[in-house]
């Protein structure tokens, strides 16, 4: 077994989990503001039908001060039968206070009608404002537990990079220099699995002398086409190491 090669491998499997934990990270703002968006659609459902409710109540009260207007001209009307002088002027009145009396009527059963449609969106809005303020609880605590989970993989990336540290000592410089630029290079992968003959990464086949050697497990070997430090996964001495950090 090549200790170094060992070396490169644990900072490398680091190096993934802690780019699937920053990959994590970054999704949790993207998490909370779906929470956000979906429970700003039921609530604007909510409030459209609070809109119809309160425009239901206003148009009520309008008919209802409508209704008691006619009332007084019907009773002022009332008052001026005793000045009428002839008949003709006492039908033109009684047509008057007639038509006053429809009107009344048709705005009462417009009354009947709204509150009929009231009652109707007032249970329909305690229905929907008891579900709202459940999705409100259930957004507070959601939005809550991931800033936690947010926090933990902070946490847990600070403990990777400490871990990274001290392996990084132990690897010889110039084989820690060759693994940070290809890790610059590409994308955080320096180290490369190879299974069956192909490299896990580039996906391209190593020539068979060199998977030979890989076998053998001597040198430090790398992907004739990534570049890219490889090792065999199969081998007992990594995937040790790979059962090591297995939980992190
Ligand atoms: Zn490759």
């Amino acid at each position: 077994m090549q200790e170094q090669l060992k070396y490169l491998v644990e900072l490398q499997i680091l190096e993934n989990k802690k780019a699937e934990l920053i990959r994590r990270r970054e999704e949790t703002p993207l998490k909370i503001a779906a929470l956000h968006k979906d429970f700003a659609a039921f609530e604007s459902e909510y409030l459209l039908k609070k809109t119809e409710h309160d425009h239901a109540v206003q148009l009520r009260r309008s008919e209802e001060k409508e209704i008691a207007d006619l009332e007084a001209r019907i009773r002022r009307s009332r008052q001026k039968e005793h000045e009428v002088k002839t008949n003709r002027e006492y039908q033109a009145l009684l047509k008057e206070i007639q038509d006053l009396q429809d009107e009344i009527r048709s705005r009462e059963d417009h009354v009947l009608e709204l509150m009929e449609k009231i009652e109707k969106l007032a249970g329909e809005l305690k229905t929907l404002g008891q579900e709202l303020e459940k999705r409100r609880k259930a957004l507070e605590n959601e939005e809550a537990a991931l800033k936690q989970e947010s926090d933990q993989v902070d946490d847990k990336i600070a403990h990777l990079e400490r871990l990274q540290a001290e392996v990084r000592e132990k690897i010889d410089p110039p084989l820690l220099n060759k693994w940070t630029t290809l890790a610059q290079r590409y994308k955080g992968v320096a180290v490369a699995p190879v299974s069956q003959g192909v490299c896990q990464i580039c996906h391209l086949n190593i020539p068979p002398q060199r998977f030979i050697e890989l076998l053998r497990d001597q040198d430090i070997l790398t992907c004739p086409h990534c570049h890219r430090f490889i090792y065999h996964p199969e081998n007992e001495v990594y995937r040790a190491v790979h059962d090591d950090f297995k939980d992190f």
